[in-house]
């Protein structure tokens, strides 16, 4: 990893600048993904150079803008109150997974993650309360863990760059806050995070990593936290819009 360059990857095309998220899969070509909230995830083999990444990623800027500016003018549903039933939609790292709800003659409660549907196998005895409350249960489980395994390598990454490191990393159940930092080093964060999109995670992870350099608001804090995400603005702004739709709704 080359340490002098920009942590945060992004790609100009004209006046605008885009933040992207690259990620490794094995696959054996660069694929370019625009998600509808303007998310940039770049998924290439698994041993490719960034240099190359980004390079392939440069020829791309004309479309990763139209494709952008076009999803902008298409608005963001409202979501509406959910019930724990089949059909509804989840949000993981801003996508929308469909939850499946399954009977099942088990005495606990499974998930089972199927591309972009979590399905639920849960106990046919159980009454219809219990049945709700073990749903909810495990899916917010399911969230805690993901949530723990994708904080823990974004912090890892970003950590690097600051050379700083926290004294540990945990998921909380946390409300109105999406993490702290603690005077003896530690990141605590709200599991709910992981519904947002990866720069906003980003954003969160950097402000927490930030605060153990300065535990204020200052301005040499913030002057941190945009070496490390030039972009930040716009993702403290769309958790502060958006915020309040991260969370189960039932
Ligand atoms: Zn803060």
């Amino acid at each position: 990893m080359e340490l002098n360059m920009n942590p945060e990857h992004i790609v100009q095309f004209g006046e605008n600048k885009y933040s992207y998220v690259i990620e490794r899969t094995q696959r054996k070509s660069v694929g370019v993904i625009v998600e509808p909230d303007g998310t940039i995830i770049v998924r290439v083999p698994p041993d490719m150079d960034e240099k190359t990444i980004i390079e392939i990623v440069n020829k791309k800027r004309k479309w990763i803008a139209e494709k952008i500016k076009a999803n902008e003018k298409v608005k963001p549903p409202i979501p509406k109150v959910q019930e724990p039933v089949s059909g509804e939609k989840l949000r993981f790292k801003n996508a929308l997974y469909r939850l499946q709800v399954h009977k099942s003659d088990e005495k606990h409660t499974l998930l089972v993650r199927v591309c972009r549907s979590l399905h639920v196998y849960v106990n046919n005895q159980l009454d219809n309360e219990v049945k709700a409350s073990e749903i909810k249960n495990v899916i917010i489980e399911w969230y805690k863990d993901k949530a723990l395994q994708f904080l823990s390598a974004r912090v890892e990454r970003y950590s690097r760059y600051l050379r700083k490191e926290p004294k540990g990393l945990k998921i909380r159940e946390i409300k109105l806050r999406w993490g702290s930092c603690t005077p003896d080093g530690k990141l605590l964060f709200n599991w709910r995070i992981i519904m947002a999109p990866i720069s906003a995670i980003d954003y969160v992870v950097i402000h927490e990593l930030c605060h153990l350099e300065e535990p204020d608001h200052s301005a040499s804090f913030w002057n941190a936290v945009e070496s490390l995400q030039p972009t930040f603005r716009k993702w403290k702004e769309w958790l502060h819009v958006n915020g309040r739709q991260l969370d189960l709704r039932w």
